[in-house]
């Protein structure tokens, strides 16, 4: 039996784990996708790159200002000087190098979606494609709604778990020819795009005659699109850009649309992480404690402290 599964390898897993690991604990991480990281993202098409997911990091902590100091070092983070704002750091040469770099040396079983998390006498089971695994103790890191499908609305902690709210966030990718930008960044909250930001302007990026953009539209704008077509949403979502970029459609090479149905936190837990009673299950992520990077951080940080002084 594991010690300890961690159910989503985003930034809060990793965190988990990291500090785990430095005890001397073997933590076995679990994720969905093909990669680490979840939000923090990096989309690759065309021989173009975009970051679809968080823009940038920005740190409160000093230890998570340290860490991003070491990151640095090893090049997988940089300051993103046009990044529209001071101490905003980005991945190089994309923001899923930084999730990489907290990941080298965990051990990562990719592809691997938990369908369904089982509490036995001794232990829990998660239920995975074809097998299941047996965990003396989980740590759930995925966003809250998904933690209630996995946990049943009728566990002692699903109420919490009901009290989170999050907002989706459609995101279009697109690339012009390179013209006069007239911005690098732009956020206006109100606005539909509520967001756009000059993907190439980051550090690391490749050049080239080429301008990559991501653009984020706001919570009401996502809701209200967000079971549409992707090809109408990235129709509109990319007349709304060239609008604001002042180009016509004809300097557009590719556009595509992303759907994050869980983005933000908007009503996050309040603390940061839930724990069992018998302390064999921890839930935690962003939406503890808020729409950032540094927060899912700090929530896989404190579930490994508790996890570490309760053994
Ligand atoms: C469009 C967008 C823009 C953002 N911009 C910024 C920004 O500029 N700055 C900032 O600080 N933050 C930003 N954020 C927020 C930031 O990305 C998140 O706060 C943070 O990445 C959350 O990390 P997490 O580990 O809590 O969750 P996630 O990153 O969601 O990780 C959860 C992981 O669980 C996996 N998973 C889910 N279900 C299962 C399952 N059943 N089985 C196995 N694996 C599963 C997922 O694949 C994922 O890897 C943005 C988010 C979005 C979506």
């Amino acid at each position: 039996m594991m010690p300890v599964a961690i159910i989503g390898a985003g930034i809060a897993g990793l965190a988990c784990a990291r500090r785990l690991a430095e005890s001397g604990v073997h933590a076995v991480l679990f994720d969905k996708a093909r990669g680490v990281g979840g939000r923090v993202a990096t989309r690759r098409a065309e021989g173009l790159q975009f970051d679809h997911g968080a823009q940038y990091v920005t740190a409160r902590d000093r230890e998570f200002a340290t860490l991003l100091g070491t990151l640095e070092k090893q090049g997988a983070v940089g300051a993103w000087q046009d990044g529209g704002g001071p101490g905003r750091w980005v991945g190089v040469p994309g923001m899923s190098a930084l999730p990489k770099a907290l990941g080298v040396g965990l051990d990562v079983r990719l592809n691997q979606t938990v369908t369904a998390l089982i509490r036995q006498s001794d232990c829990w089971q998660l239920q995975l494609a074809g097998t299941t695994v047996e965990a003396a103790r989980v740590i759930v890191t995925v966003p809250a709604p998904q933690a209630l499908s996995l946990l049943g609305e009728s566990h002692p902690l699903s109420a919490a778990l009901r009290s989170v709210a999050m907002a989706p966030c459609l995101t279009l990718m697109a690339a012009t020819r390179q013209g006069a930008a007239p911005f690098t960044v732009r956020e206006d909250p109100a606005a539909p795009l509520a967001w756009i930001a000059c993907n190439s302007s980051k550090p690391g990026r490749a050049g080239g005659a080429i301008e990559t953009w991501v653009a984020q539209a706001g919570p009401d704008f996502s809701t209200e699109h967000l079971e549409q077509d992707p090809k109408a949403i990235a129709d509109l979502m990319l007349s709304l850009l060239c609008e604001e970029l002042g180009v016509g459609l004809d300097a557009v090479t590719y556009a595509a649309v992303h759907r994050w149905r869980y983005a933000r936190v908007t009503s996050p837990l309040g603390q940061p992480f839930l724990r069992s009673d018998d302390a064999t299950l921890f839930l935690g992520g962003d939406w503890c404690l808020g729409a950032r990077v540094e927060a899912a951080w700090t929530s896989g940080i404190a579930m490994a402290e508790e996890w570490l002084a309760l053994r």
